[in-house]
This record gives C-alpha cells, structure tokens and sequence, in this order.
C-alpha cells in the first residue's frame, strides 16, 4: 500500500493508522522458504506516527503457514507474528540511503509493502517444530519417537 503521509510532514496530522492485506503479486512476489507454503495473505496492521518530532512506522505483520517438522516431519500449522519499527525520512536527507534502520520517503508517498514481505522472509524461522519437546525419530532405528519407544540404547 502507498500511504500519502504529506500531512504528517508538515504537521497538519499526528497519526496515519493501517490496516490491509498484501497479497502475493508479479512486483512484490511473497515466495515462502522451502517446504513451507502460505496459505492466507500477509495481515497487516501499523501507523505512522509523528507526534515526536521525528516520524516512526510501526507495523504489525503476520502470515498463516504450513510446513512441516525439523524434526519428526510432521505437518505443522502455524500464524507467524512480527513486529517492527523503521524511522521514516524523506528521500536526500540521509548520506546513507542504504541503512536498514530507516524507510526512505520520495514525494511524501511511503510505499511499505516491499519491505514488509522483506522483513516477513527474513525473520520467519529457519526452523519449524510441531512442538516445543518434539522427540523427532530414532537416529538408529528410524521410529517416531513420539509415538512409540524403541530398544534401541540410548546414547548419553
Ligand atoms: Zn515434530
Ligand atoms: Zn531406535
């Protein structure tokens, strides 16, 4: 979504709140980690703020996901959470465009969309478990360890 935040800049307002969905589209592709999929759009909430003296976005982001276990392979659903702040700054007054830390600002138009799905691939985990205390599979005999016990010794 583009968000026109010209009254912000200049004062007139003090708050600009979001709410919508980004969808997977040919210029802003959503392309889950491997053997994961997406099932539903990204939700996103947020607000830019600029009551203090300086403007902040803050966006609350989250996508449903299936995949499946790290460890016992078994399918996992789940609803990945983030949440992040940026400093916005109008676009030539940083001698550093390229740091993370700000979104950059051309025309007073913020074009957020890119870096959530950035941040969203960045920070979903590299790693799914079905549980906290998964057991996984013996290395030695292959059983699922969390539906059976197996005689195998257990190495210490
Ligand atoms: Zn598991
Ligand atoms: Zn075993």
């Amino acid at each position: 979504m583009a968000l026109n935040i010209t009254s912000l800049v200049n004062g007139r307002l003090n708050r600009i709140d979001f709410e919508y969905i980004i969808e997977s589209s040919e210029d802003n592709a959503i392309i889950p980690p491997k053997d994961v999929s997406f099932t539903a759009p990204i939700k996103v909430k947020g607000y830019v703020d600029g009551s203090q003296g300086f403007i902040e976005l803050t966006v609350n982001a989250s996508i449903d996901y299936r995949g499946s276990c790290a460890r016992c392979l078994g399918d996992v659903f789940g609803t990945f959470v983030l949440d992040f702040n940026r400093t916005v700054v109008p676009f030539g007054t940083l001698q550093n465009e390229l740091n993370d830390d700000y979104v950059i600002v051309k025309g007073g138009v913020l074009d957020i969309d890119r870096l959530i799905v950035e941040e969203l691939l960045l920070e979903f985990p590299s790693r799914l478990l079905c549980k906290e205390e998964c057991a996984g599979f013996c290395s030695s005999c292959g059983a699922n360890l969390n539906v059976e016990q197996c005689d195998c010794p257990k190495l210490k």
